[in-house]
């Protein structure tokens, strides 16, 4: 019979499990999650799995990377079936602090992060990067793992966190794991419980579309930054926002002179079907 898993809720139980571990020089493997957990994030999981010791999953919802418009309250919280799931896979330690535990009373810290943060997701977001840099510098500081995992379906936070590790210092090696997609190619995400039919059948068009536009980038019929033959098609398959569709280079997210693409980059977009917004993102290879 699978054990079932008792989360930790406190952050002085969490470190007393990683000092234990750590004394018995057991590598630690760490995965940040908000829950509602799906294929994507077990991925991780495994990740981190055949690359260390123990693994720390953790579950928080973080109220600071939503602003007061967006889906805090509504975000999917299914804490029990999380847990069945990552007690199937035999994870070591599940972390779901409440809120209180991450930001106690007069909690007044706060870190600004430029470079990889700066536009894309930002653009309609400024408060996001702001939340996620506090909350898993957080989380890493208190689970002390030796490596944490990513997914490249949010290839600016990973390329962000990346920037933010180096840039403090923080000794761990941050690391991306492929998207994970449905059948017709669409990323899974929490979030896509919010769609009916009709969008869902609408969002399964995104990844085709940028498929076709990184096929024409690396054949050199389409150049950065003209995308514009990628935003009418977007918009011609019914979704009714397109809030970025960008060509940048794929190491630090800076922008990419006009013409073929001549170092390895990404095409990043962010649209809307239905006033619910989904972004994806492909690798596109240098030309020669
Ligand atoms: P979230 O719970 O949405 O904050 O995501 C937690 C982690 O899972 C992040 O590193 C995400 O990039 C990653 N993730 C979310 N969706 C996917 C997916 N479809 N494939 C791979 N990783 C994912």
């Amino acid at each position: 019979m699978i054990q079932e898993i008792v989360p930790i809720r406190s952050i002085a139980q969490l470190r007393a499990q990683v000092g234990r571990k750590r004394g018995l020089g057991q590598r630690i493997g760490f995965v940040p999650t908000m829950g509602a957990l799906h294929e994507g994030h077990l991925s991780l999981v495994r990740a981190a799995q055949a690359r260390s010791d123990f693994v720390i999953v953790s579950i928080f919802v973080n109220p600071r990377q939503f602003s007061p418009q967006e889906d805090l309250d509504s975000y999917p919280r299914t804490e029990k079936s999380d847990l069945a799931q990552l007690a199937d896979l035999g994870v070591d330690v599940v972390y779901a602090p409440d809120a209180r535990e991450i930001y106690p009373d007069g909690f007044a810290t706060s870190i600004q992060i430029n470079g990889p943060a700066i536009g894309l997701e930002s653009a309609r977001r400024p408060h996001f990067f702001g939340g996620v840099a506090i909350v898993v510098t957080k989380l890493l500081m208190q689970s002390q793992p030796d490596i944490a995992i990513f997914g490249e379906k949010d290839f600016q936070q990973f390329r962000v966190i990346e920037r933010l590790a180096r840039d403090l210092d923080l000794p761990v090696e941050i690391l991306a794991a492929p998207t994970i997609r449905d059948a017709d190619g669409l990323a899974l995400s929490s979030r896509n419980a919010y769609l009916t039919e009709p969008e869902r059948r609408i969002a399964g068009r995104l990844n085709v579309i940028l498929r076709k536009s990184v096929r024409a980038l690396e054949a050199g019929a389409i150049t950065a930054p003209e995308l514009v033959s990628t935003e009418q098609a977007l918009t011609m398959a019914g979704f009714d926002g397109i809030d970025y569709v960008a060509l940048r280079d794929e190491s630090d997210l800076s922008e990419l002179p006009a013409g073929p693409v001549t170092k390895p980059a990404r095409l990043l977009a962010a649209v809307r079907v239905g006033g619910k917004r989904l972004i994806d993102n492909f690798a596109v290879r240098a030309i020669g």
